[in-house]
């Protein structure tokens, strides 16, 4: 492998990475598998999150990531290192420099010990960088002019929302709640409702497949199974659109509320750049069927969703490390 510079979006979910002049070359969802027994790490990736629900009591597959903070830092190192070892930065001609796009509220020990991990791996400049700046960039706003740019970041652990101005996060708001409360506001629905025991992943399929957030946005059924918490045997029922939709108000009110927030926080010139140019909304919650109808209707402003919400972050790193050339460039002549 030839390139360079490396990107990555070390997100709740998912990781991707992006390497100047090739793309995204990775994308895979943040699972670990471990023998609880022997600490040993089994799988991660693609291969960890085939276990996830299915696993014998001594293997667990688990989400370092999950909340937005690093819940178990030794496993997302492992992680960060299988992933970059699956690209061969080892092997590169020339050490590559590294981008790191990870959560927002994490602490500077944390911060550190990625950098670490990331050097271990064959990487040599190690930046980090936050989400929502990098996402912004990835979704073509051009951040660095003195204007707003307001961006909604709807991930798996967190929803991050910010404005951003002259290359810099202005007003800004990180919530844990997004697509993760979402499957399970829809598990604990399902159980409540039909007595009925669903696993995540149904839920996901449920949110994805017919779920919306917009009253009479969407008007789709389907089938899905569990097991009757009554009798103990598998059952089917039929879940339509609207029972996701009343599933998910409450936390949809969450993620409102906290982008109402930043709106008010927000100086009133940057306030009128963002009605002209809209809020952008990235990350896989921007999929959400009515979203970005329901947000405009909320906050008086247009909203668009960005072209491919979940590479957004990936797509940014690779901007901002070529930026980060022209700004070395600059440096040198003065
Ligand atoms: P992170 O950056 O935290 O890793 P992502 O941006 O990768 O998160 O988004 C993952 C979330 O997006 C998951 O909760 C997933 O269920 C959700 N998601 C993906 N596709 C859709 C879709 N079509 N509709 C609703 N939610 C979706
Ligand atoms: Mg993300």
């Amino acid at each position: 492998m030839f390139g360079r510079d490396i990107g990555i979006d070390l997100g709740t979910a998912n990781v991707l990475i992006h390497v100047k002049g090739k793309g995204i070359v990775l994308n895979e969802p943040s699972v670990v598998a471990i023998d609880t027994s022997t600490k040993r790490v089994l799988a991660v990736g693609d291969e960890a999150f085939r276990m996830v629900g299915r696993t014998p009591g001594n293997i667990v597959a688990t989400r370092p990531l999950k909340d937005g903070v690093i819940a178990d830092f030794d496993t997302t190192e492992s992680m960060l290192k299988h992933f970059l070892n699956k690209i061969n930065v080892k092997g590169m001609f020339v050490k590559p420099r590294i981008l790191i796009c990870c959560p927002t509220n994490i602490t500077s020990v944390e911060q550190k010990a990625i950098r670490e991990a990331a050097e271990k791996s064959g990487g040599k400049n190690i930046y980090l960088e936050e989400e929502p700046k990098v996402a912004a960039v990835g979704a073509g706003m051009d951040i660095y002019q003195p204007s707003g740019n307001m961006v909604v970041d709807i991930g798996g652990g967190t929803t991050d929302v910010a404005v951003l101005s002259m290359g810099d996060i202005v007003t800004a708001s990180s919530i844990k709640i997004a697509g993760d409360r979402f499957d399970n506001d829809i598990l604990s629905y399902i159980k409540k409702k039909y007595k009925l025991l669903i696993g995540e992943r149904t839920a996901e399929e449920i949110k994805k497949t017919v779920g919306t957030v917009f009253p009479d946005g969407r008007d789709e059924e389907m089938d899905i199974r569990g097991r009757d918490m009554v009798s103990g045997l598998p059952q089917t029922v039929t879940v339509k659109s609207e029972e996701v939709r009343s599933a998910l108000e409450e936390s949809i009110y969450h993620i409102v509320q906290a982008s109402r927030n930043v709106l008010e926080k927000t100086p009133p010139e940057l306030s009128a750049d963002i009605i002209d140019r809209g809020i952008i909304l990235t990350g896989g919650g921007a999929y959400l069927h009515g979203i970005d109808q329901l947000l405009a209707q909320e906050l008086k402003v247009p909203v668009f969703v960005a072209e491919e919400p979940m590479n957004c972050v990936a797509i940014g790193t690779g901007i901002m490390l070529e930026n980060l050339d022209r700004i070395n460039q600059r440096k040198l002549k003065i």
